[in-house]
């Protein structure tokens, strides 16, 4: 059942104390891709998730660099287009740029001009939200472009962090610590 799978992935997620630095709980969605069941039940639960709610969805955007091994994945199983949103300086030709901020400083994501047509339905993934600046960014992204935001979409929320709140999109996500 998708309980079952859901549990099997979640036990297989890597928990590192004080990385990449004190005080962070990191949550490591790689210690749970060396396995092979956990990556078909990852890849069914995320294709059975959008396929009930979102099945009009039209194109799957992936965060740099961890939204990047689920954006294709999923296109592939929805017959859909997939685009990457990525550090600034990254991608060719005519991009849109948001600036974001960071726990110290700020950052930029991008998108390419041509990714997305007005209109376009979008459904946004990542591995993780923690404060939702990243999401937050992309949806900004996609949005510039004419494109409509169904959801983001991540494998695990840090709930504390209550991320969803900075967020004007549904979130939903697999797995929550
Ligand atoms: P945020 O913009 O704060 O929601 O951070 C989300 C991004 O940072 C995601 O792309 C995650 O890969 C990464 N990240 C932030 N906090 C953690 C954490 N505790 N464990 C693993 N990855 C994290």
């Amino acid at each position: 059942s998708s309980a079952d799978k859901l549990e099997y992935v979640k036990s297989k997620i890597g928990k590192y104390l004080d990385f990449p630095k004190k005080g962070i709980v990191f949550r490591d969605i790689f210690g749970a891709l060396t396995d092979g069941k956990a990556c078909v039940y990852l890849r069914d639960l995320l294709v059975e998730h959008i396929r009930t709610t979102h099945p009009d969805v039209e194109l799957i955007v992936g965060l740099d660099s961890r939204g990047f091994l689920f954006n294709m994945l999923l296109a592939t199983e929805l017959g859909v287009g997939c685009a990457p949103v990525r550090k600034k300086g990254k991608l060719a030709g005519d991009v849109v740029s948001v600036e974001y901020k960071l726990e110290y400083g700020s950052d930029t994501f991008e998108l390419q001009r041509t990714a997305i047509k007005p209109g376009q339905k979008v459904i946004i993934v990542d591995d993780l939200l923690a404060t939702g600046g990243s999401l937050s960014a992309a949806s900004e992204l996609v949005r510039k472009l004419g494109g409509v935001l169904l959801e983001s979409l991540v494998v695990i929320e840090l709930v504390d962090l209550d991320g969803r709140k900075r967020l004007d999109c549904d979130v939903h996500s697999l797995i929550q610590y």
